[in-house]
């Protein structure tokens, strides 16, 4: 292929993306969108906004296959960002200055650089007049930080032909790890649900000088707070908390608890992140009792954030809860109705893609797949359309607890070298796929 100049493309590209301030909220993407949107049509790409309002746009750029029948590639990023404290940071957040072989500013990571490097590789194959099989579109939409129905859960119901798509490579994957001398990339194929609730705690209020004639709810919740930290929720292998352990640990995994045993001994700070992989997690976050310090609280509310397995209901959580704190004494409302919680498979077309890329980077790695914590916008395409979307951008340069600890912080970065690898592997795999 004519040589493309993809690392001062996406370099360039990311710096000017940076420097259009995207902070959600209130958002602005329609500066993002714009942008890309010219960048892309120099290359003959087609291209549409989709706004709600207008200074929240979306946009999605399409490649035309040759056959309409064919599977549709997605290569999805958000553009909106979190905020950032200029005063915290070493340099102008939103400079995108280029120092130490890194562009540096908010977004970078989460996820301007893998929006920029998605835009060079559309560009890059339509420069080189490459004709896919199948559509291969790029969207770089509005309000995944917030999510408030801006982005891809409001195209996946208005404009579901603008982004239906078979297959779809998003953010949420990439890190590259060294466990027992062996490497292992990881690629988000599953999330888990939020699904938070309260506590409700009713005592009796009173003068807080004479704490004797009231019943403080404060008091009460402390002992349930306490409960809740304690809460064993069940350890459950999925199949793929199941071969992520069992190629991490080189032996077949069949007990979580065995497994976390074993992770402990080989690598003791990877069980932090591992064992919300493997159980529903509990965290008492927000609490709220008298408005007044003289007034002892006849009522206590406690919130809690509630992460769930995606093979586990609210009523088998909520189980485990009351077999902790007993039944009385409090009453336990769920805030909404489970958010997020999906899965792809990993076996696919676009694993096979993306594990060959990484042996042919880094001969002997493995690509593996987890159970993401959190999520991410890849759960409406699955729920919409059943679409295979993994969260996965390599990052090779930048050590992954590095990265881990400059999302949504100060002096976030992203280094040159892994920005072109994210093209090369966005190339990889519609060349793959869509041959
Ligand atoms: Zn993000």
């Amino acid at each position: 292929m004519p040589s493309f100049p993809l690392r001062d493309e996406v370099t360039r590209l990311l710096q000017q993306l940076i420097r259009l301030d995207t902070v959600n909220p209130p958002g602005n993407e329609t500066r993002a969108a714009e942008l890309l949107r010219a960048y892309l049509e120099q290359y003959g790409l087609r291209t549409a906004l989709y706004a709600r309002e207008p200074h929240r746009a979306n946009l999605v750029a399409r490649l035309p296959g040759r056959d309409p029948e064919a599977p549709r590639l997605l290569f999805l990023s958000h553009t909106d960002t979190v905020l950032a404290d200029p005063a915290e940071w070493t340099v102008d957040p939103w400079s995108g200055e280029l120092r130490d072989g890194h562009v540096w500013g908010r977004g970078a990571l989460d996820m301007k650089g893998q929006a920029a490097a998605a835009a060079v590789a559309m560009a890059a194959l339509a420069s080189e007049g490459f004709e896919p099989e199948g559509d291969i579109l790029y969207a770089a939409t509005a309000d995944e930080e917030v999510g408030e129905g801006y982005g891809v859960s409001w195209l996946c119901e208005e404009h579901p032909e603008a982004v239906r798509a078979t297959y779809c490579v998003n953010e949420g994957g990439g890190d590259r790890i060294v466990a027992g001398g062996r490497v292992f990339y990881l690629c988000a194929t599953s999330e888990k649900a939020s699904s938070p609730f309260r506590l409700l705690v009713r005592g009796r209020s009173g003068h807080a000088s004479m704490p004797g004639l009231g019943d403080n709810a404060l008091v009460r919740a402390a002992a349930l707070i306490a409960g809740l930290a304690r809460a064993e929720t069940p350890l459950r292998l999925l199949p793929e908390t199941q071969e992520f352990l069992s190629r991490l640990l080189a032996t077949d995994v069949v007990d979580p608890a065995v497994a976390l045993a074993s992770l402990r001994s080989l690598s003791p700070a990877a069980v932090a992140t591992v064992e919300p992989m493997l159980r529903t997690t509990i965290s008492p976050t927000q609490i709220t009792a008298s408005g007044k310090r003289n007034v002892i609280p006849g009522t206590c509310e406690v919130r809690c954030d509630c992460r769930i397995l995606p093979t586990e209901t609210q009523e088998e959580v909520e189980a485990t809860i009351r077999a902790a704190l007993g039944e009385d004494g409090y009453e336990l409302d769920w805030l909404e109705p489970p958010d997020g919680g999906s899965r792809s498979s990993f076996a696919t077309p676009l694993w096979e893609a993306s594990a060959a890329f990484v042996e042919a980077t880094e001969p002997g790695a493995q690509l593996v797949p987890i159970l993401l914590p959190g999520f991410t916008d890849s759960h409406y395409l699955r729920t919409a359309f059943g679409t295979i979307a993994y969260g996965f951008f390599p990052t090779k340069a930048m050590p992954a607890e590095l990265a881990a600890r400059l999302v949504h912080s100060a002096d976030e970065r992203a280094a040159v070298d892994d920005l072109e690898l994210g093209v090369r592997y966005l190339l990889h795999v519609a060349k793959e796929l869509m041959r």
